[in-house]
């Protein structure tokens, strides 16, 4: 199996960037079509206008919060008519999902201003198209990944903290799931073999975590920029965003996939929320050592992931609904690449002991 690494083209990550977008966007192409929220357009367009200088060669597109087909066909039919070698999707997950669609469909090149960093999304090269009902449709995956990622961190850090916690979350699975398939020789999203240097992101993953996180989030929470700060967010945008192709998965997300099939959520948290006690409980499904266990755990809870099912809204959960996200843990591809057989039993094991650790985490006692 050959080995496959991937990654953005170009990454910038600077506070107040967002100014000199025209410098790095320019040589891709002659002619933007930038794709935002209404209020993302109103707040961000006149210092995109004003680093392009040139407004003629914009073309501004008001995306209507959702991921789907309908959605992604109607900012086609514009790019098609008034043109744009660039498509520049500026917003987070599915405004940047969507502007990938649209260019994979057109064949243009890709540039991502990510306003939040919550997820992964802003360096792969792939998209998840939603149902107009709002549940999700498909995975769509593209021949490559953005051409240029813009991290303005002034604008990341200013949305509320529970977007970059969300993103730490995102990227804790790595440090979980990237070593067992490492190890076990397993393939990673690319469905190629794992090269050193993906590996070492896991790493790298983990020592940002343990020795910046807690650091950051003080930051945040004061509302300034710091080096700590500065760290996390180059980890939730571009190390995880790489790190989540070119390292295999466990069940780090299939509890997350499992919850999402639950009709009866009461709230619907964010992606990196779930996927935090979705790793938790896949340390304890794997039997990792109580040490390993504990300094996940501690972590979370210091600085305030969920940690139990309570801090998902997800404490209602009868026998029924165990069996049911345990389920859809069986069935996940990643699953497959731990080194023993995962059941539904053991999957509703592993979910109800994870809670049981996080209860006792939260009451302020420890493992070791
Ligand atoms: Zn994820």
């Amino acid at each position: 199996m050959a080995q496959l690494f991937a990654s953005p083209g170009m990454y910038v990550q600077g506070y107040g960037e967002l100014k000199n977008i025209a410098k790095y966007a320019e040589p891709l192409g002659e002619s933007f079509l930038v794709i935002g929220s209404k209020n993302r357009i109103r707040d961000l367009g006149e210092t995109i206008k004003k680093s392009f200088q040139d407004d003629s060669k914009l073309t501004f597109v008001e995306h209507n919060g959702s991921c789907t087909i309908s959605e992604i066909e109607k900012i086609v039919k514009i790019a098609e008519e008034k043109g744009g070698d660039v498509i520049i999707g500026m917003g987070g997950g599915k405004v940047i999902d969507t502007a990938k669609a649209v260019a994979g469909r057109l064949k243009k090149r890709v540039v991502v201003v990510p306003t939040v960093a919550a997820s992964d999304a802003a360096t792969t090269r792939c998209a998840v198209i939603y149902k107009e009902d709002g549940s999700e449709d498909c995975e769509e995956v593209y021949a490559s990944n953005p051409d240029l990622v813009i991290a303005d961190t002034e604008i990341i850090m200013k949305a509320p903290v529970k977007y970059i916690l969300a993103g730490m979350g995102d990227a804790m699975a790595k440090c979980v799931a990237a070593p067992v398939c490492y190890r076990g020789f397993q393939p990673n999203e690319l469905g190629g073999g794992v090269t050193e240097l993906a590996y070492s992101l896991s790493n790298l993953i983990h020592d940002i975590l343990m020795n910046h996180g807690e650091l950051a989030v003080a930051a945040l929470e004061q509302g300034v920029m710091s080096h700590d700060l500065n760290k996390v967010i180059e980890m939730n945008v571009l190390i995880s965003g790489i790190g989540c192709e070119v390292n295999g998965a466990t069940t780090d997300h299939a509890f997350y996939a499992g919850f999402t099939t639950l009709q009866n959520r009461k709230e619907s948290m964010l992606h990196g929320e779930y996927v935090t006690f979705s790793s938790l409980a896949t340390l304890v499904l794997e039997g990792a050592p109580k040490e390993t266990i504990d300094e996940y755990y501690n972590f979370c809870t210091r600085v305030g992931l969920p940690v139990c099912l309570a801090d998902l809204k997800l404490d209602y959960m009868s026998e029924d609904d165990f069996r049911q996200v345990a389920q859809m843990v069986t069935e996940c591809g990643g699953t497959a690449h731990l080194p023993f057989e995962v059941t539904v039993d053991s999957a509703v094991a592993a979910m109800k002991t994870a809670d049981a650790i996080g209860k006792m985490y939260k009451a302020g006692k420890r493992l070791v």
